[in-house]
């Protein structure tokens, strides 16, 4: 599979205080990411730097070209952790949240191609029952997924998302979930996700990214639960209960002479 976003030693500071260090990674097409980590441990900060909207050391590419020369931007969807959008009290429609996902051709008026491309989104996102509706009138779950829309529009290769379900109820954050796990297995989309649903999301994955100052894991869901540098981490206790989060029914690869296993599930004192 090529690779669609490589980092090869980031560095980065907030007025000289460290945040990331010696960050290197590849992400492939088709990947679906979950990135986890303690709060302040720099994920949102990665995501800028992948997203250029932060500035540090290192090397970035995208699809293979290096940041500073990337143009074709319409490839990548972010949602942000907090939207402009949903703190605004504009009357704006969803269809029109949805618009403004395209490119702005300044001087001419929307045309049949970005309304079918809008359209398009809403539908994936099973939104267009209410796309007339003023967005500040829908409910959060609805307003995640009209946003989600919006990062679609452009058909983009990547998926970017910080914590969009902090705001979801169990239910909507499900459907949030299963939404983005169609959109990776039906579409070949590639998803970056920050999250701390590690259950939930853990059941879509394909990989996690443990992020805490630096990238002290990347790899499949049966890696995570081998890997010494996570135990030494988190603690193999913490491991195997994000392992047992993401399996369901506790399937752990080593079994039943996993100890910590044991030991999560309270099967030995
Ligand atoms: P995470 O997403 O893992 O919670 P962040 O990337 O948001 O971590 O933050 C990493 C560190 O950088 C934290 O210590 C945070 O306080 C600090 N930080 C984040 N944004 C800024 C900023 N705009 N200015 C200064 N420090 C910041």
């Amino acid at each position: 599979m090529p690779s669609v976003i490589k980092a090869e030693k980031l560095r980065f500071a907030y007025r000289r205080v460290p945040v990331l260090e010696n960050v290197s990674f590849d992400v492939q097409s088709g990947d679906y990411v979950g990135i986890i980590g303690p709060n302040g441990g720099g994920k949102t900060t990665l995501l800028k730097l992948l997203l250029g909207l932060e500035q540090g050391a290192g090397n970035i590419f995208l699809f293979g070209t290096p940041l500073a020369q990337f143009k074709a931007w319409n490839k990548i969807g972010y949602l942000a952790q907090k939207s402009p959008v949903s703190q605004s009290r504009f009357p704006i429609s969803a269809e029109e949240v949805v618009l403004m996902g395209l490119p702005q051709r300044l001087g001419s008026a929307v045309s049949r191609a970005d309304l079918k491309q809008v359209h398009t989104a809403m539908q994936k996102t099973h939104t267009r029952d209410y796309a007339g509706t003023i967005f500040h009138d829908l409910s959060i779950g609805q307003q995640q997924r009209v946003l989600l829309a919006r990062a679609l529009v452009s058909n983009p290769e990547i998926l970017i998302l910080d914590e969009p379900s902090t705001a979801l109820d169990a239910q909507s954050r499900e459907m949030f979930f299963n939404l983005l796990g169609e959109l990776n297995q039906q579409h070949g989309v590639t998803i970056l996700l920050i999250t701390h649903d590690t259950g939930e999301v853990g059941k879509h994955i394909s990989k996690f990214m443990y992020v805490d100052k630096t990238v002290v894991f990347f790899g499949t869901k049966s890696e995570f639960c081998h890997s010494a540098a996570v135990a030494k981490q988190l603690g193999p206790f913490a491991q195997h209960t994000i392992d047992h989060l993401h399996n369901h029914h506790g399937h752990c690869p080593l079994g039943e002479d996993c100890t910590e296993c044991a030991h999560a599930e309270g099967k030995h004192a």
